[in-house]
């Protein structure tokens, strides 16, 4: 009978909404919305433990916070699972620099991650050498969608882009060089130019796209959720990679006695993008500093005036090597009758440093930790488990999550026991934005079994859900379940201000979240799981024949 109803369900969408429990929706709907905790939540996720950056007794911190909360639910099973991060946590104490010639003020910066203290309070002068030497240009892709978005880990996308140099290139390049860098902070390339902008910053989305975007009828709807970046460029014979140069320039800053690099912030309204030195071993580079375009470019137009331009500088950081072992954290709301199958709700709980990193990934976190949250105070007890993980290492390449599915669920190739038992994943993080809609990696009968349950929300603006057939790595963790074979979901938000202000930013704090549209948010994600964890049948997967070829692995 069951059986029956479910196959009938996914044939036409008024019964399948028919089968949706909207009482408990409804339930589920006002514990979000009326006895909300997930700004409390979230100011414990930044104010009190950021920023969380991965393999850092501030992310520990706030895994443990979460054991012990999770605990005091009543949730089963909250633990943590260590996996090998391989590099010392890093955090910065204090950082301070002053222009003190030939005019006196303080600089807006932040530090490079991964990079070296300074030596105490050093003062001296700055020298600006201009661009690496660099091969031929790159043509922009024909999607090209700028905006620093999500893919633009490292280079923003700014410009136009080069292939690397070759070694004699480079080396060249520096030996002519070398003699100006002894004792001096060095700045490389001309400052970017931030023309005005004119645009709106905080956006929502197109009710009538994404409308069109979610409805199974319509024929042109695009895609939704985070898809992986295509292929990387094959480099030319003799190309030196980012690596490589990364490599050969420090050694050469080193060696000729550099004392501290600047980097340019390269955006607008004192916004700067703080990420990692990715060779994560602070003795191999100098003290490094991400300085806001305006003072990068105040300092660039003084050193043109012929003056000598200094700065005084001190950084103190910390390495962790006790890091090199960082945590995913899991708890679990046991299934009544289908205990060993499992629908998952997550996020990174890790961030960048240069804030508190509310809307990368607090909130995404917060609104799973809420979501689970909702399920627990209602007494809700569902048929298959329900567990939630938030991750870490996940701005260093998705790292936590692709260790826990290589551990739990191996991959469609190589498929262990729990493989066939994890229903989906859904996963949040792009912001504070509203909820729009969900992309699930799967056949197109998986999306369809995600709609009745999220069209009861069309109120609060979600559409509704896409199928994808996507096993590229990238954006965010939802990508490394697909790229295991695996239903993961991705949730289309509202841009709000993450690209054009927050993401990975040093305005990337508690402020910046919208509460109503979070705690919407969590109403949405529990019931969907609710709903999930309680159908006749598992989601509908790809079989042995459909599934894509898993892509190379790119290496990084
Ligand atoms: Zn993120």
């Amino acid at each position: 009978m069951k059986k029956l109803l479910f196959g009938l369900a996914i044939a036409g969408l008024i019964l399948a909404q028919g089968t949706v429990d909207t009482a408990t929706v409804g339930k589920i709907r006002s514990e979000a919305l009326e006895h909300s905790d997930i700004m409390h939540i979230e100011h414990m996720l930044t104010d009190r433990y950021g920023p969380r950056v991965t393999g850092t007794p501030n992310h520990e911190a706030a895994v443990d916070w979460l054991i012990r909360t999770f605990n005091s639910w009543g949730l089963k099973n909250a633990h943590k699972e260590g996996w090998d991060f391989g590099h010392p946590g890093w955090l910065n104490e204090r950082a301070s620099a002053f222009l003190v010639a030939p005019v006196h003020e303080n600089l807006k910066f932040e530090v490079l991650a991964w990079t070296p203290s300074t030596r105490g309070t050093i003062t001296a002068s700055v020298v600006q050498l201009g661009d690496l030497p660099h091969g031929a240009g790159i043509p922009p892709p024909d999607n090209a969608n700028a905006g620093g978005g999500r893919g633009g880990r490292g280079g923003l996308g700014r410009g136009p882009q080069y292939k690397g140099p070759t070694r004699e290139q480079l080396t060249a390049w520096l030996e002519v060089n070398k003699a100006k860098i002894k004792g001096k902070m060095v700045m490389f390339n001309k400052a970017a130019v931030i023309p005005v902008s004119f645009d709106p910053i905080a956006t929502r989305g197109n009710d009538e796209q994404l409308k069109a975007q979610y409805d199974p009828n319509s024929p042109g709807r695009g895609r939704g959720g985070f898809f992986g970046r295509g292929a990387p460029r094959t480099p030319d014979p003799g190309e030196l990679g980012n690596n490589d140069i990364r490599d050969v320039v420090d050694a050469w800053l080193i060696a000729n006695g550099a004392v501290a690099r600047f980097n340019d912030a390269a955006r607008a309204n004192g916004i700067i993008v703080a990420q990692q030195h990715n060779a994560y071993d602070p003795s191999k580079t100098i003290p490094t500093i991400i300085l806001r375009n305006d003072d990068y470019g105040r300092i660039e137009r003084l050193l043109a005036d012929g003056d000598d331009v200094k700065v005084e500088l001190n950084i103190v950081n910390h390495l962790y090597p006790e890091g090199k072992t960082s945590y995913n954290v899991v708890a679990e709301i046991p299934g009544a009758d289908k205990a060993d199958e499992v629908v998952m709700l997550g996020g990174h709980l890790d961030s960048w440093h240069a804030a508190t990193g509310a809307t990368d990934n607090g909130i995404g976190s917060s609104i799973m930790i809420e979501a689970i949250r909702v399920l627990q105070a209602l007494k809700l007890r569902p048929h298959r488990t329900v567990r939630v993980a938030l991750w870490s290492g996940e701005e260093e390449g998705l790292l936590g999550s692709l260790a826990y599915v290589k551990a739990h669920f191996g991959s469609a190739e190589e498929p262990k026991p729990e493989w066939y038992k994890l229903d989906c994943y859904f996963n949040v993080d792009t912001g504070t934005g509203a909820l729009r809609g969900a992309g699930i990696f799967g056949p197109p009968q998986a999306a369809a079994a995600l709609r009745p349950v999220l069209h009861m929300f069309e109120d609060l603006g979600m559409y509704g859900a896409t199928a994808n057939n996507s096993r590229n790595v990238g954006g965010t963790d939802s990508t490394s379940f697909a790229n295991a074979g695996l239903p993961g979901i991705g949730m289309q938000q509202d841009p709000i201000e993450y690209n054009t202000v927050t993401h990975h930013t040093n305005l990337d704090t508690y402020e910046r979240i919208i509460p109503d549209d979070v705690k919407k948010a969590a109403a949405i994600i529990a019931s969907a799981v609710w709903d999930v964890a309680n159908q006749p049948e598992m989601i509908p997967r790809f079989t042995r024949d459909q599934m894509p070829p898993k892509p190379a692995d790119r290496g990084n």
